[in-house]
Parts: structure tokens; sequence; C-alpha cells
């Protein structure tokens, strides 16, 4: 039996987010879903979790998401760092403007936000911190300087919440996925496809799965499977480490 926890989780207006809140409700664990996007309440209310609407790129935003949880379920045992944004331009003509946000929303708001769930989970002697960081936490491509430094970051913050928590029974672990079927991905096959003069299909096979062994993309409840062994009991010893779902993109 899977013992009822609490969960926050963010971005979760659609994709990998989505799924992640449906699954932890359907185990039974109670969950506040933070989302700046207003659709985010709708998909909340389908999966019978509590939403919280916050821009996360604001600090004091992501410390009333936590105290929010807090005030509604008492404690929060487990911590999803989901939301994020892409950019694509040469760091030529990158705008700082882009930077920053990416940065504040992908590297500094999972910073704040295991910083203000800490003090719970260590009085409780349990927690999860997990971070939905990317294939690009652990390799490069062109054109997304300011995504790639941020999935990088978060491997470095993984590792030291991993070694700052093992004491108080919080582990800490990142994963990493290649392509997954989301709207963030459907956005960059479409640029991609007007960029290259190319057919959707093609973008998929040509670019996408380029790198990768296994020629599809990824499923959001394929992560969320992950997500959800991760902050099981069952995971009490793996800590600190980046988990690749990238069809075998990293092997080569
Ligand atoms: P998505 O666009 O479906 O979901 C991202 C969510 O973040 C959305 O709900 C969006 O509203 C939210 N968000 C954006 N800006 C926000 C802000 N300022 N404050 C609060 N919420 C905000 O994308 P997804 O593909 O599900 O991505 C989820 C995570 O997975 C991201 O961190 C992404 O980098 C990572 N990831 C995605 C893929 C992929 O191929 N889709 C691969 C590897 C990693």
């Amino acid at each position: 039996p899977i013992t009822p926890r609490v969960a926050l989780v963010t971005g979760t207006s659609s994709g990998i987010g989505e799924a992640v809140v449906r699954h932890f409700c359907a185990q039974g664990h109670q969950v506040l879903a933070v989302d700046f996007n207003p659709a985010g309440a709708e998909v909340a209310e389908q999966a019978g979790a509590v939403f919280f609407q916050a821009d996360l790129t604001d600090g004091e935003a992501c410390k009333a998401a936590v105290a929010e949880a807090i005030r509604r379920f008492g404690r929060v045992d487990i911590l999803v760092n989901n939301a994020g944004i892409q950019h694509v331009a040469p760091i030529e003509a990158f705008s700082e403007e882009k930077w920053r946000q990416i940065i504040d929303l992908m590297l500094t708001a999972p910073f704040l936000l295991t910083q203000a769930v800490w003090p719970s989970m260590r009085e409780n002697g349990w927690g999860r911190v997990i971070n939905i960081a990317s294939v690009h936490a652990q390799v490069a491509s062109p054109g997304k300087s300011a995504y790639i430094s941020a999935k990088h970051g978060m491997i470095g913050l993984t590792k030291t919440a991993a070694l700052e928590g093992g004491a108080q029974g919080i582990t800490a672990n990142a994963i990493c996925p290649a392509y997954v079927k989301t709207p963030l991905v459907d956005n960059q096959i479409a640029d991609q496809a007007k960029l290259h003069g190319m057919e959707e299909q093609q973008v998929i096979e040509q670019i996408m799965l380029k790198n990768a062994a296994v020629k599809r993309l990824i499923e959001p409840a394929e992560v969320a499977e992950l997500v959800a062994y991760l902050a099981s009991d069952a995971a009490g010893a793996v800590t600190g480490s980046s988990w690749n779902i990238d069809l075998g993109w990293t092997a080569q």
C-alpha cells in the first residue's frame, strides 16, 4: 500500500506536470498544483488536486505557494519542480530578459521552493525533492543556452540537497527526459518545421529523434511513473542521482 503524502507540484496546467498531478491524486496523495496559467485550475479540479496560481519567476510567489500547501494540508512531503519554458536563439542574439526569466523560473524557483519546504520535511524526518531536469542537463544543443544552463544547474542543486538532506530523511533526485509529447515540444516542432521548411513528421524523425535509439517521443505518463517511484518509500536509498529517460540519447 502507498502511504498518502502531501505533494506540491509546479507547472501543472499541461504536459508532464499535469500527468504527475493525475498520477499522484490517483495514488491517494493530497496535491497542491501550482501554475501561473489559470487553465491549471481545471486540470487540478478534474484530478482532485487543489490549484494555486503563482508566477514562479517571483520569489515571493514561490514562498506563498509553500505557505498555502502548509496552510491547507499542514505539511509538504514531496516537492516536484517541473515548471519550465524554452527559448531558442544563438548566444549572440539571446535577450538578457529571456535569460533572466529562464534562470529565475527553472533554477532560482526550484531553489526557493526547496528552501521553503525544507523545515516541514526535516521536522517529519521524511521528504522527497524531485527535479524535472532534461537530457539537456547532460548534453547541450545549439540555441538553448539559458535552458541548458538552468538544467545543468538543477543537477548541482539536486546533488547539494541530497547531501544536506541525507541525515534528515530527505532525498533529492533529478529526472532527465528527452523529447516528451507536450505543448512545449509541439511548439518547437511547429517552429522548426517553419524554420527548415519541413513537414512536422520530418522534424520529429530527423531532428528530435536524431540521437534516439528508441524512435518515438516519450509520453508524459511515462515520466510520471518515474516521479512516483522516486517519491515512494521504496526509493529511500536513491538520492543525488539523475535518472535518464531519454530513449538512449546519452548512451552514445
Ligand atoms: P508544458 O509547457 O506542457 O508545461 C510547463 C508548465 O509550466 C505549464 O503548465 C506552464 O504554464 C508552466 N509555467 C510556465 N511558466 C511559469 C511560471 N512563470 N510560473 C508558473 N508556472 C509556469 O511543458 P512540459 O514539456 O510538460 O515541461 C515540464 C518540464 O519538463 C519543464 O521543466 C521542461 O523543461 C521539462 N522537460 C520537458 C521535455 C519535453 O520534451 N517536453 C523534455 C525534458 C524536460
